[in-house]
This record gives C-alpha cells, sequence and structure tokens, in this order.
C-alpha cells in the first residue's frame, strides 16, 4: 500500500468538482474514437464525493458504452472560462 501525498495525486470525485474540472473518456479502439465528458455528479452519486478520481482509480471502473471496450483513457481539463483572455467563447453555455 502506497501512501498518496497530496497535491496533484490524490484527486477525489469532489475535488474535480469543486475545480470545475471537465474529465473526457476517450476509447482507445482506433475504429471506435467514442469520446464523452464524464457526469462526475452521477460518478459522485455511484462511487462517493471521496472516491479517488486519478485516472488509474476511474479507468479500471469504465468501458466503453459504444463498443464496450474496456481500453479507456481519459483526459483532465482545467475550466477554461475565464482562464485565458484571449479564448473566444465558443457556444455552449
Ligand atoms: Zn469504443
Amino acid at each position: 500500500m502506497f501512501i498518496i501525498r497530496s497535491g496533484m495525486a490524490g484527486w477525489t470525485i469532489q475535488s474535480l468538482i469543486d475545480k470545475r474540472m471537465r474529465v473526457t473518456a476517450y476509447c482507445h479502439n482506433s475504429r471506435c474514437n467514442h469520446n464523452k465528458v464524464l457526469d462526475l455528479l452521477a460518478i459522485r452519486d455511484k462511487l462517493g464525493p471521496d472516491a479517488p478520481a486519478m485516472a488509474d482509480d476511474l479507468t479500471p471502473k469504465l468501458y466503453c458504452e459504444k463498443c464496450g471496450g474496456k481500453a479507456v483513457g481519459l483526459i483532465y481539463a482545467p475550466p477554461t472560462t475565464g482562464v485565458n483572455p484571449y479564448a473566444r467563447n465558443s457556444n455552449g453555455s
């Protein structure tokens, strides 16, 4: 058993929600290429707010809803609104 130090490691579901992080899951099946932004609130309901939410924690629990593949990758992106003054507002929110 390793102890996770504070910092980047040790994110929980709730900390991702608090930081408004956007977590996108990608299917590694090159013939599928399905990707979808994860519903963190639904995951919190399922796993609890204190559940670890690093990629190594979540990917074993995920599978592609399109092809059923278990090879899923995650990309964590910080919120974009208000961070970069040069970023243009895309439609949506
Ligand atoms: Zn897939």
